[in-house]
């Protein structure tokens, strides 16, 4: 079951700089913010928490990074829409039974959630991401 938004990614060149910019303009502290690396997407990430919700920012940490391709084509900005489930591996039951395409297998994202995205030419070129919490 989704239960609510998780988080609202965007994909930046540069971490450091962007997440001043959205500290200020969100006007939250710089204590309740970490920065992390995700090796199975190898890009480091930075959450700020927005309410129950939170502003993903994602920099690629290399050429390789699917987040590298996104920005060399589109520049900063929005990347994807990330939901949160009780159970990954019943969504992804659930959306192959409804002939969605998931992009691969459940895997590690930030945080040690259970994630899977979906390909985005399914859902009107936005990309989602289920994202189960780690227990
Ligand atoms: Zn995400």
């Amino acid at each position: 079951m989704i239960k609510k938004i998780d988080h609202i990614a965007i994909a930046v060149q540069n971490l450091e700089t962007a997440l001043e910019t959205f500290r200020n303009v969100l006007g939250c502290d710089p204590g309740s913010i970490r920065v992390e690396e995700v090796p199975s997407e190898n890009v480091r990430v930075a959450f700020i928490p927005v309410g129950d919700t939170k502003i993903e920012l994602l920099e690629p940490m290399s050429e390789e990074s699917p987040i590298s391709k996104f920005l060399a084509k589109n520049g900063d900005g929005m990347h994807h829409i990330a939901l949160e489930t009780s159970d990954v591996e019943n969504e992804v039951e659930r959306l192959q039974s409804q002939g969605v395409q998931t992009l691969g297998q459940p895997k590690e994202g930030a945080g040690g959630k259970k994630i899977v995205f979906l390909h985005p030419k399914q859902t009107n070129r936005v990309l989602l991401e289920f994202a189960q919490k780690k227990h």
